[in-house]
């Protein structure tokens, strides 16, 4: 059979595995992107769009997981566990709960704090050196409460990230409102982080996929890679229903689907596909102009000149593909307890996507200890579109054996044995 080869090839044409194309291709790599669907069609397309560093902290903190299991019969809980018999999560819960921590919660805080302060650096440079029209703007993120306890009792975690170089300003609800008038009277304070950003996420992607085409780049879509042969420690090629595609290093950006391919190495990647939700709309008259968290539930609201979404919530249900109909709604209610205009005059789009979740909260990027040309670049977790550009000029620096710009230990696939 025919073989196409190519120095570089990358699994997964998501924001990571195009992301990794392009720094590649600027290395002077040849490469191919493979994608069973159109490239930044999956996780990558309907999600916030938020940049954000401020987002240090990991999932795993202290009492997160003690409320999850209070909500675990609570359909619309913004953090919910489904109850199933499955190893693999089980497994993945035990690690996530251990973590559950003061002191795990600073040493994840501190690793992630230096990577997203260069994550953020490295994606307004490229937006702006390779002119990516995606709608990038940086005007921080604010995060609020309705809650005066809650607020009062989120202080120490909130500030926790200022400390590793991510300023945070507390507001009152005042200052909130003054900052961002589509909020309501409701608001008791909120936090807000000067250095977080924004873009549309699915045009990030078709500009990315864009850039990748102009340097070169072949992308190949409808492609589903369903096998992958081995020799001498070496994945030698990789099977496809459209026939067989070779490359010196093969790139591993399969997201939520890493660990499913990887089991036919024998990898065994702890990721668990994190589900949310999100629903796009035209803007509504009294629009949002900084994305907010509405932190009691959870909700993310993005607003750009071309739209305005809801979206977030997280779920661990395995890879179940419905969009569930009381999660969404959990949306529109958790929004309109928060601001004057909660939804637009018309929604475009209902959304799930699946967020590669490690337990540790930390990518996983590097080379496999097993298979010499097997470079791994998924785990984004919650921050993907955030750590897009770091993951690509690190991987395109390890694929070209160049000095890297970032300790890469924390984020070895190695503490995972793999
Ligand atoms: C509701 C929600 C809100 C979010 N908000 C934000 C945010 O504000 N900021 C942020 O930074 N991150 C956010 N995220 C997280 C972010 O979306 C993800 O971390 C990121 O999209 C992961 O990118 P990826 O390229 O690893 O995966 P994906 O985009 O899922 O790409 C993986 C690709 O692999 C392909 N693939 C899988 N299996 C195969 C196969 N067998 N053959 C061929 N191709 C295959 C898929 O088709 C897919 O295109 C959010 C996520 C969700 C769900």
């Amino acid at each position: 059979m025919n073989r196409r080869e190519s120095d570089v090839l990358v699994l997964g044409g998501g924001a990571i595995g195009l992301a990794c194309a392009l720094y590649l291709l600027r290395a002077g790599r040849s490469v191919t992107v493979l994608d069973r669907g159109q490239v930044g069609a999956a996780t990558s397309h309907g999600n916030c769009g938020t940049i954000t560093p401020s987002h240090a902290l990991p999932l795993a903190a202290p009492g997160v997981l003690a409320q999850a299991l209070r909500w675990v019969f609570n359909k619309d809980a913004p953090l919910r566990i489904a109850p199933r018999p499955d190893f693999a999560l089980f497994e993945w819960l035990l690690q996530f709960a251990r973590r559950c921590n003061a002191t795990q919660c600073r040493r994840v805080t501190a690793i992630k704090a230096p990577l997203l302060i260069q994550a953020r650096a490295e994606l307004e440079t490229l937006v702006r050196n390779a002119k990516l029209d995606c709608e990038f703007q940086a005007q921080g993120t604010m995060n609020v409460y309705r809650d005066a306890r809650a607020f009062e009792h989120s202080r120490q975690m909130a500030l926790l990230p200022a400390e590793f170089g991510l300023p945070v300003e507390v507001l009152d609800g005042a200052a909130c409102r003054a900052r961002e008038p589509a909020l309501n009277d409701s608001i008791v304070g909120g936090y807000f982080h000067a250095g977080d950003a924004q873009l549309r996420p699915e045009r990030y992607c078709a500009e990315l996929a864009r850039a990748v085409a102009a340097l070169g780049g072949e992308i190949s879509e409808s492609t589903t890679i369903s096998g992958l042969r081995t020799a001498s420690g070496n994945v030698e090629s990789v099977v496809t229903d459209r026939g067989e595609f070779s490359g010196r290093d093969i790139v591993f950006a399969l997201g939520s689907w890493s660990p499913l391919l990887a089991r036919q190495l024998d990898l065994r990647i702890p990721i668990q596909p994190g589900k949310g939700y999100s629903i796009t709309y035209t803007r509504p008259a009294r629009c949002p102009r900084i994305p907010l968290t509405l932190k009691e539930r959870a909700v993310c609201v993005t607003a750009w000149e071309s739209g305005y979404r809801l979206g977030s919530t997280m779920e661990f249900s395995g890879y179940d593909a419905t969009l569930n109909r009381t999660r969404l709604d959990a949306l529109k209610r958790g929004a309109a307890e928060y601001l004057h205009e909660s939804e637009g005059p018309q929604m475009i789009e209902e959304w799930y996507g699946w967020r590669p979740m490690t337990y540790d909260d930390l990518p996983i990027l590097g080379r496999t200890a097993s298979l010499q040309n097997v470079v791994l670049a998924t785990g984004h977790g919650m921050l993907g579109i955030t750590m897009s550009a770091i993951t690509g000029k690190l991987i395109a620096e390890l694929v070209c054996d160049a000095p890297s710009s970032l300790d890469m230990a924390p984020f070895s696939p190695s503490r995972f044995d793999i």
